[in-house]
């Protein structure tokens, strides 16, 4: 246990582990010599061991006993005593913020006795009995678990008895009535008393923070966020300072930079004459910051923007404090990391190194790869036309389109089932976490800008309108009026988190432009990086659309994905149902155009930068006609009876696709494709080098297991290359190489190596392979394999370094013994996976390959692991 307070503490922001962020952070706040109220920590140690035994260990009631002692000595206040009474706040707080997710209980140790000494001590019975019928509140939902409902159903009707709207309208006698409705309200619901004594009280309320790290929807935060189960809770008891003693008194949150655009400009929310509570919870719709400026809070502001920026500079990252405000005197009860959207995280990294606090280096590593996916959010179109009903306060940008539902339980439920989904609440509480997290966007009618619903989805790069006040929304009847108009369950609406706006129906989307803080945080991720970053693209515009990412070539063009539109589609399906070589030689000089026109598309488009196009490589599954219509159109383009077509057709039916007819399978026993693929790729980099570009052609092999196979392969594509090349008048250079795509080809990859110039890791079907399980039916066990911890990742998400990882290492050390100047990159899905990205560049790879928009991710991973190697850390000394 630790104490802190008057100027000194036992603990330091070093001791997260134990103290949790918020008991270090103020511990490191009271030896900063801030305004910080005296309190101590429990240590999150004990939370773990009490939850496994149920106990506690012998000699720790008589610590709390000592501590509260101390306590008592440095507030000068006794708990229990009826004239000086001390009141405590108990507060969870775990190594890693958890935003809302736990438990707090305030003004403990308020009894029918001592609310007579807080009442003398303030002059202000209504303060006193407000702060008390809380108490029971807050206990009641927490300690004795009666949730929020009862205790707010009494409140309500306490208010519409007064016709009052809101709780601080409320008379002294008033809240005194309510506090024994509360306490009735508990004894007749669990058959237990209200405990009066306030050492009582304590101990219920530290057992109930602990369980509060069991709760679902802490479990379900910490499996969304990666955070460990095993961390538990610290429990901080601290003396409390009171933000409801009137209109010089207050509380609020305060950024030290804007967290959803970075700008540097101190921000936050607050109220007055309320309680921390009010703010977090959205009951209330706080006021900006800035309005305390000038006025009668003007010197609290003064006091708050000094620490803020001692604060920012002392932990050397952005600060999201907790404060309040007695009678004009301010007090930090906490300090931690702020949580911020991708956008800002950009500015900041980029604003600390112009302001010399962070290296660029730093500044570098500061920026979380996942989180620049949030700069290529869409956006609201600004030039189509919209129909906007409400506004709101624009707490998390982007845009998104999604059906109306109004709970978090219809929200999951509908998700699960394929649905686009807004979660529409008054406000939201902790209880809606997994509504949020299955939702498009959160949408509120309450809260401020940090409100439970800005944080979560700012958190997680969600979409969200928080405090839309024009919007009455009635989840009973599943329905919000604004402005006039009533949207009803399943309507489709738009939120723009950017601006704030409530759309109906579907908007317009378009991505935004990068700005020139995210150009300068690539251009030192560029120069520090070692890995090449190349696109998946199948497309000319895919390819173009790479480019604009940053991508330095193709790493995968996937032809058969050329063949699912359209007229092509039926040519395809004629060249695989063939019935024989002339057949499919037909079929195929109807692709043969269409494929030379694309690769000189995507050719045009990467000029100067390498193109790797894979040869066909369909499941064949994916491309045979199915309905009758399907098969009567293709017997009529094929001039074939349907009967006849109808068995071909049965005839290539696979029991097992995926291990198949397919990969260079395929072009071993049907030449021709390769042929006519060879063709198509050389002849339209002939065209294109014709024309003054500078074309870098490589063919890929894929699904080799053999490598006999790789060897005849290779040798068709050079004699077609050949050929072509004779006939055009030109030469182009290119390389012929392969893809490691299963464990015979990793394991085998010396042989390989002397017949392929590169390779490239298909671990979507090298994961498949290795683990023996099919891509296509993984997604009957794998979440629950992931959810009950069996595996730690989805291994088609995030590279199984330990397996798959094993034989990538493997194959890379076997190629380059075969062949010293061997080009290694990585082609699948992991290719834009941050940790797998790290995990490439330290096995040595030339370059990952993933889908355009990720490229920007694989670039920051890149340069973050170039930074790793060389020993560069990230200097942030936040507590949380
Ligand atoms: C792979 O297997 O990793 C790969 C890129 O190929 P595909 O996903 O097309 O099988
Ligand atoms: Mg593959």
């Amino acid at each position: 246990m630790y104490a802190f307070g008057n100027g000194r503490a036992d603990g330091s922001a070093a001791m997260r582990d134990v103290l949790g962020g918020k008991g270090a952070g103020l511990a490191e706040m009271a030896n900063l010599g801030l305004p910080v109220p005296p309190g101590f920590t429990i240590s999150a140690k004990l939370c773990i061991r009490y939850l496994e035994t149920g106990t506690f260990p012998d000699e720790f009631r008589e610590e709390v006993d000592r501590h509260l002692k101390q306590l008592e000595r440095a507030s000068g206040k006794r708990f229990g005593d009826a004239d000086r009474p001390l009141v405590v706040s108990v507060r969870s707080g775990a190594a890693v913020s958890m935003p809302g997710m736990m438990e707090t209980i305030l003004n403990l140790g308020l009894n029918d006795d001592t609310v007579l000494g807080l009442i003398a001590g303030s002059g202000n019975p209504r303060f006193a009995y407000d702060s008390y019928r809380r108490f029971v509140q807050m206990y009641g939902d927490v300690v004795f678990e009666l949730g929020k409902v009862a205790f707010e159903a009494v409140l309500e009707k306490a208010r519409q008895r007064r016709r009052v709207e809101r709780d601080i309208h409320l008379p002294a006698d008033d809240l005194a009535a309510l506090v024994r409705e509360f306490k009735t309200l508990i004894q007749t619901r669990t058959g237990k008393s209200f405990p009066e004594r306030p050492t009582d009280q304590l101990w219920g309320a530290i057992e109930a923070v602990f369980r509060s790290w069991r709760t679902r929807r802490a479990i379900e935060y910490r499996r969304i966020h990666n955070v460990p189960d095993n961390m538990g809770t610290a429990v901080n008891v601290v003396a409390m300072v009171y933000g409801n003693m009137g209109t010089d008194s207050g509380t609020g949150v305060a950024f030290t930079r804007d967290c959803s655009t970075g700008e540097h400009v101190l921000n936050g929310d607050f109220l007055s004459n309320a309680q921390g509570e009010d703010v977090v919870s959205g009951t209330r719709t706080p006021l900006p910051l800035a309005k305390m400026r000038r006025g009668r809070l003007a010197k609290v502001y003064r006091d708050l923007a000094r620490i803020a920026t001692k604060l920012e500079r002392h932990f050397n990252d952005v600060q999201d404090i907790e404060f309040t405000f007695e009678r004009g005197k301010l007090y930090v009860l906490q300090t931690r990391r702020a949580q911020r959207t991708g956008i800002a995280a950009v500015r900041i990294a980029v604003e600390m190194e112009e302001e010399g606090l962070v290296s660029a280096d730093e500044a570098v590593q500061r920026v979380p790869p996942q989180d620049l996916d949030q700069i290529f959010h869409p956006m609201v179109d600004p030039r189509a036309p919209v129909t906007v009903v409400a506004h709101g306060l624009p707490a998390s940008p982007g845009a998104a389109i999604g059906e109306a539902v109004f709970d978090a339980d219809a929200a999951k439920t509908l998700a699960d089932k394929g649905h686009r989904v807004i979660l529409v609440r008054p406000e939201t509480s902790p209880d809606d976490f997994h509504g949020i997290v299955a939702a498009q966007a959160v949408l509120t009618a309450r809260g401020g800008m940090t409100s439970h619903a800005a944080i979560v989805a700012r958190g997680m790069g969600k979409t969200c309108v928080v405090g839309a006040q024009e919007i009455e929304v009635d989840p009973l009847r599943g329905r919000f009026r604004a402005n006039g108009r009533v949207v009803k369950r399943g309507e489709l609406i738009t939120v723009d988190g950017t601006t704030g706006r409530v759309i109906l129906g579907a908007a317009k989307l378009a991505l935004p432009k990068v700005g020139v803080h995210y150009t300068k945080l690539m251009a030192w991720a560029d120069a520090r990086r070692r890995l090449g970053v190349r696109a998946n693209a199948d497309t000319p515009q895919d390819a173009k659309r790479s480019r604009e990412f940053g991508a330095e070539g193709i790493g995968l063009c996937r032809t058969e994905h050329m063949f699912f539109e359209g007229n092509r589609i039926a040519a395809m399906r004629e060249m695989i149902v063939a019935p024989d070589e002339t057949g499919r030689r037909q079929a195929l000089a109807k692709l043969l155009p269409m494929q030379r026109r694309d690769f000189e598309g995507i050719f045009e488009a990467m000029t100067g930068f390498p193109v790797t196009i894979r040869l066909l490589d369909p499941p064949l599954h994916e491309f045979l006609p199915h309905t009758a219509a399907e098969i009567a159109r293709l017997a009529k383009s094929m001039k074939l009876p349907v009967s006849r077509l109808k068995r071909l057709v049965s005839s290539l039916v696979e029991v097992n696709p995926m291990l198949g007819h397919r990969g260079c399978r395929l072009g071993i026993t049907f030449p021709e494709i390769t042929e006519m693929q060879a063709r198509a790729i050389f002849e339209a980099a002939c065209r294109v080098v014709a024309r003054g570009r500078q074309v870098v052609v490589e063919v890929m092999v894929p699904l080799v297991a053999h490598v006999e196979e790789l060897r005849r392969q290779a040798e068709l594509v050079r004699r077609v290359a050949q050929e072509v090349f004779h006939a055009e008048g030109r030469a182009v250079p290119y390389r012929v190489g392969t893809m490691i795509e299963l464990p015979r080809a990793a394991l085998t990859a010396d042989a390989l190596a002397k017949e392929a110039e590169f390779f490239s890791f298909g671990t979507n079907d090298l994961t498949q392979t290795t683990f023996g399980l099919s891509r296509d039916d993984a997604g009957r066990f794998l979440p629950f394999y992931v959810e009950h911890g069996i595996l730690a990742h989805d291994p088609f998400q995030v590279l199984d370094q330990d397996g798959v990882g094993q034989l990538i290492a493997m194959a890379v050390r076997l190629g380059r013994g075969a062949r010293s100047d061997l080009k290694v990159g990585i082609c699948g899905e992991v290719g834009g996976e941050p940790s797998s990205v790290k995990f490439c560049h330290r096995s040595g790879l030339n370059y990952v390959s993933c889908s355009p928009f990720r490229v920007p991710i694989a670039r920051l991973a890149a340069a973050q692991a170039a930074l790793e190697e060389a020993g560069v850390t990230n200097r942030t000394r936040a507590t949380v």
